[in-house]
């Protein structure tokens, strides 16, 4: 199916994944950014958040009214446990969403179709569609952020399993022995490589309270206790890439975060891979192209295909690279 060459849609990201608030965009079939907003995500109630994503949605949605060419779908990008076909929320960890109709609600709100989906997957997809991964067919993407987010492209689709949770390292048990993790588990690899987990195990160390963007920068100058965070966040990460390259065998991993990461500092992340696999073709370890804009990207492109407008995907990976930063940015 060709796409729609004058749709438009709506790209929404709760996440606290590709930063610290929510999300919007208003988006052309040319995977252009006709409009944005960003809002900070209500964290005490479902209704509140639920309103705030509405208040930002339909601005956009006016706008394109405004200019002649309305969005007909919206695509929404959620951390957690989801049902992507009921378009219901099971639970998002940290946000107040819980068992909720989230898709039927902003659906009836908003007076058009509504389309779930994870907001790893949809950052993934948006990175295989325009960003660091658009001449693979193979690849996972990994969030550094208030927890471990993860994704699988393959053979060109997004890898969803039984119940749309496949691809998900961020808690693999490294240490059973280890701490505590949001799960409820122990040592998972979000308890050493989460932006939180960095800060967290720096202060155990270190006994001082600094935020993890920071020890990364710690890291660099040499400070001993820095350098030890990273390297086990690194580690651990290593090792459950390494896992996931051997089931997935995919050419790339995309490597994005909430907090600034640079190139130089993800490096060692690819000898720490050689190290660990053998059999199996390593991959490159790239960061993704598309930053905070990823999870818009990638719900478009969700709402394009599930509302019937075509494969956005696809059509977006033909035509090259997104023309990203020419879009106007505001809060809502
Ligand atoms: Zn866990």
């Amino acid at each position: 199916m060709t796409l729609a060459a004058h749709g438009r849609v709506i790209g929404l990201d709760i996440s606290g994944m590709f930063g610290s608030g929510m999300r919007g965009a208003l988006i052309d079939s040319t995977a252009s950014l006709i409009a944005r907003k960003e809002a900070f995500t209500p964290r005490t109630s479902a209704d509140e958040l639920i309103s705030s994503l509405v208040a930002m949605a339909s601005r956009l949605a006016d706008q394109g009214e405004r200019e002649g060419a309305p969005a007909s779908a919206v695509g929404v990008a959620v951390p957690g446990l989801i049902d992507e076909s009921s378009g219901v929320v099971h639970r998002v960890p940290n946000l107040p969403l819980q068992e909720v109709r989230l898709g039927q609600i902003l659906q009836d709100r908003l007076r058009m179709p509504v389309f779930l989906t994870h907001d790893a997957s949809a950052g993934a997809l948006a990175e295989y569609t325009v960003g660091a991964g658009r001449r693979v067919s193979d690849m996972m993407m990994v969030v550094i952020g208030g927890g471990i987010g993860s994704a699988v492209i393959s053979n060109g689709r997004v890898l969803r399993g039984a119940h749309g949770a496949a691809g998900e390292i961020g808690h693999i048990v490294i240490d059973p022995a280890g701490i505590v993790c949001g799960c409820g588990g122990r040592g998972c690899v979000e308890t050493f490589a989460s932006e939180t987990s960095i800060a967290r195990r720096y202060t155990m160390l270190a006994k001082e309270a600094i935020l993890a963007e920071e020890v990364l920068v710690k890291a660099a100058a040499g400070n001993p206790a820095a350098t030890r965070v990273w390297n086990d966040a690194l580690g651990a990460l290593a090792t459950v890439i390494a896992t996931a390259v051997a089931l997935i065998d995919c050419e790339l991993v995309v490597v994005s975060g909430t907090m600034k990461i640079s190139s130089e500092a993800m490096t060692p992340l690819g000898t720490l891979l050689a190290r660990r696999i053998n059999l199996v073709q390593l991959p490159r370890v790239e960061m993704g192209a598309l930053g905070d804009t990823a999870g818009v990207l990638g719900a478009a492109a969700v709402a394009f295909e599930r509302a019937g407008m075509g494969d956005a995907a696809q059509a977006w990976r033909q035509s090259g690279p997104v023309p990203v930063g020419q879009s106007t940015s505001s809060r809502a």
